[in-house]
């Protein structure tokens, strides 16, 4: 009886959850149109705005202190992608801000680039807890709820996956970082340049080289 009590309260949470679960939002590039960059400005805080309550996945109550929108340029010819927010990121309430991204920030002065130039988001807006990697239905759910969206408002003509669960939620969950970084792969009319994230160059110095070559790749992209 107890057993049985125990299933029907899981089967309840668990539709509960599904109730919360956004509508199948894709990202398509090729619904390209133009809009200004006032109004950019606007689509993206009315998005924040309707999400720094987010309830739509499990991370919203294992321990965030707030949604971390993304944050910078709204009319990016660049856009970045990393897996979700870290501790700082979860305190400060913007995306790479710690030492991954002071890294980041010269990475990108390397190629010409500020941070005001760019467009940063993640995966998930959520910090998981102990910094784990988002699980599959955590990171579909915040796609399709944030990050689709806010592709489709920049329109970005490159998007730079920094690390394996970026690379894995645009390119498909089979992407092995290390065979795909380096190539530009095409997200219907976007270019997508997948390369190491800046945490794991903080472990391992010697990748730093092939970030190097990747974003002289973004460079030249960026100037055709
Ligand atoms: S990670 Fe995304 S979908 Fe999940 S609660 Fe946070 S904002 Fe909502």
């Amino acid at each position: 009886m107890e057993q049985q009590s125990k299933i029907k309260q899981k089967l309840y949470t668990y539709l509960e959850f599904l109730k919360r679960q956004p509508k199948g939002f894709v990202y398509n590039s090729q619904q390209k149109q133009s809009i200004s960059p006032t109004a950019k400005e606007k689509q993206l805080e009315q998005l924040k705005t309707t999400c720094k309550n987010c309830n739509k996945c499990p991370l919203f109550e294992q321990g965030r202190t707030q949604v971390v929108f993304g944050h910078g340029n709204p009319t990016a010819r660049l856009m970045l992608i990393g897996e979700g927010p870290g501790r700082n990121e979860d305190k400060e309430g913007k995306p790479f801000i710690g030492r991954a991204g002071k890294l980041l920030t010269q990475i990108l002065q390397a190629i010409g680039l500020k941070r005001e130039d760019v467009y940063i988001s993640n995966v998930v807006k959520c910090r998981p807890p102990n910094n784990r990697a988002p699980l599959p239905l955590e990171s579909s759910t915040c796609m399709k709820l944030l990050l689709f969206k806010e592709m489709q408002i920049i329109q970005p003509k490159i998007i730079c996956t920094l690390g394996a669960t970026a690379t894995c939620a645009l390119l498909g969950s089979e992407t092995r970082i290390s065979r795909a970084r380096g190539i530009f792969h095409q997200l219907q009319n976007t270019s997508v340049m997948p390369t190491y994230h800046p945490a794991y160059l903080l472990r391992n110095p010697h990748a730093k080289h092939d970030v190097w070559e990747d974003m002289k790749k973004i460079q030249t992209k960026l100037k055709e």
